[in-house]
């Protein structure tokens, strides 16, 4: 709490010091001030000691007034300090005023008004002092905590710099490792812009097509593409990639500056603006010119096979086929001596000749139709791919299963779903599958009793696949075997070969073949092909 009253503490060992003071001070309104007196500087610290002292007057001429002074100091640094001097120490006291006096008095000259002020002026200077130390030390700490968030933000903006300059170098080596990837890869790689035209290509693609990449920016795939159509091409590719995100059906053959051509198989990998809209498309391209050559090469080795084995089997048919021929033969040269012998009559009825005639027409039919067939059937066929329902292949071949079925007791059962699927297949070499298939299966049934021999063929679609099932009642594959191997055969006169064609047949259709037990026992070769795209 603050306190009205000066107290005042004189240290001087003159007596008319306290009397000069006394009088000086008389003249105050009283009860303001208080006036204590010590003879020493020992005795002026112990009165501090116990009473709170506001101002002190302090004689210079006291000895030792320098550790006098400090001493006071020491008890009260803030202690307003004014010293007394005589007339002829005023050197001392301003020295005094540089140890930190507030004023100093001249003994016997400064009249009352001018001590008052002093210790007035003393009073306030310490305390604007004090207010000023404060304020000062409030300024350093602040400036101390400020330094020190600056050090710490310092500290902070350093990580940061060193954390952004480790993203940049990151993103660097991202980059160059992207790039890096981009052209050692053993692909071609072509970003398009949304509206289709290149806009980056990659080493691979520069060096494989010799343009270089500034020479195709700006073109469309179409305009880069071999064939007529490659334009239409080029949009109905883009079209695809925009609305499937999936060129991996895309096939097309670039064209080289040098006018080589490459067969690439595409996939595409498209990335988007903020909005969701494609910005751009990345194209993969393996050149699969090499694979095609070999699959062109393969399907000639399968043909020349295929070929080849079924001229073996129509060896191994030909007595039944010519047994075969020779029933509507036989027909005919009895249906034609009966019409020699209805002409020979008179009396002849017209309507039997015609029924006889009509009868060699048929028989003749039939026999060209089975002709026919085994023609086209040893045919080195240029393997024309046809939509076929495989139902109505079943049922063509028949003719030439029904000679070997009949002459082994065989009974045949078909179970053929009319509305199926189309394939996309040569017919010829499906018949050859199923030729082999009826036959291995009537080969089966040989030590089966003859009542009990039964061929069974059906047909049905599922999961985009048309199936075909060969069932018979013999006594199933021998366990363990793979039958589908090359060569393997338990037959003393066969070579093994049927069921491996047939497997590469089936499969160069992107089928699939497969034997397994039926319910009677016995084996069931089934084989599916794929559904064509366009039924
Ligand atoms: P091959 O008829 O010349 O032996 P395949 O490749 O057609 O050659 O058949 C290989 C073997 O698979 C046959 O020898 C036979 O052991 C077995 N096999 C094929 N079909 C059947 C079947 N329906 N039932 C039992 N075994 C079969």
């Amino acid at each position: 709490m603050k306190r009205n009253i000066t107290t005042i503490l004189l240290v001087s060992s003159r007596p008319e010091d306290l009397a000069y003071l006394t009088s000086t001070l008389a003249g105050f309104v009283p009860g303001k001030f208080c006036l204590y007196s010590e003879l020493d500087i020992d005795s002026a610290v112990r009165f501090m000691g116990h009473t709170p002292v506001d101002v002190i007057i302090f004689d210079i001429s006291l000895s030792h007034y320098q550790a006098a002074f400090g001493r006071i100091k020491d008890v009260r640094s803030d202690l307003p300090i004014i010293v007394l001097s005589g007339k002829d120490d005023l050197a001392l006291a301003a020295a005094a005023m540089h140890m930190g006096a507030q004023d100093y008095l001249v003994r016997g000259k400064d009249d009352s008004n001018t001590v008052q002020r002093s210790i007035h002026y003393a009073m306030e200077r310490e305390h604007f002092e004090e207010a000023l130390r404060r304020a000062y030390d409030e300024l350093e700490l602040k400036i101390e905590e400020r330094t020190r968030s600056l050090k710490e933000l310092n500290t902070m903006l350093r990580l940061e710099i060193a954390e952004h300059m480790r993203t940049a170098q990151e993103l660097r080596m991202e980059h160059e490792f992207s790039r890096a990837i981009l052209d050692t890869i053993d692909a071609l790689i072509i970003v398009l812009d949304a509206h289709g035209n290149i806009k980056k290509v990659n080493r691979v693609f520069e060096s494989r097509t010799g343009y270089h990449g500034q020479e195709v920016i700006g073109r469309s795939i179409g305009e880069m593409s071999a064939g007529l159509d490659s334009e239409e091409f080029g949009q109905d590719f883009f079209h695809r990639i925009l609305h499937t995100d999936d060129a991996s059906q895309y096939e097309n053959v670039l064209l080289a500056k040098d006018g080589a051509r490459y067969t690439l198989k595409w996939s595409s990998t498209s990335l988007f603006d903020t909005r969701g809209a494609v910005e751009y498309v990345i194209l993969t391209g393996m050149d699969i010119t090499e694979q095609r050559q070999m699959e062109i090469l393969d399907r000639r080795r399968l043909q020349n096979l295929a070929h080849a084995s079924r001229l073996s089997t129509m060896g191994e048919m030909a007595t039944e086929i010519a047994h075969e021929l020779n029933q509507p033969l036989a027909a005919i040269a009895s249906y034609s001596d009966s019409c020699l012998r209805l002409l020979e009559d008179t009396a002849v009825d017209i309507g039997d000749v015609r029924d006889a005639l009509r009868e060699i027409e048929r028989q003749a039919l039939r026999s060209g139709q089975i002709i026919k067939h085994i023609r086209s059937f040893t045919k080195k066929d240029s393997l024309s791919i046809e939509l076929v329902n495989l139902s109505k292949l079943v049922r063509g071949i028949v003719d030439l299963i029904r000679v070997e079925v009949r002459s082994h007791d065989v009974r045949l059962r078909l179970d053929l779903q009319g509305h199926l699927p189309m394939v996309r297949v040569n017919v010829i070499l499906i018949e050859q599958v199923l030729l082999n298939l009826t036959r291995n299966a009537i080969d089966a049934m040989e030590g089966v009793m003859a009542e009990q021999r039964l061929l069974e063929i059906s047909t049905y679609a599922a999961d985009g696949f048309v199936h075909v099932m060969v069932d018979d009642s013999g006594p199933g594959v021998p366990p363990g075997a793979d039958v589908f191997d090359a060569f393997f055969t338990t037959k003393p006169e066969g070579i093994g070969m049927g069921l491996a064609i047939s497997q590469s047949i089936v499969q160069s259709y992107g089928g699939r073949i497969r034997v397994e037990e039926n319910s009677a026992g016995g084996a069931r070769f089934s084989f599916a092909l794929p559904e064509a795209e366009d039924n």
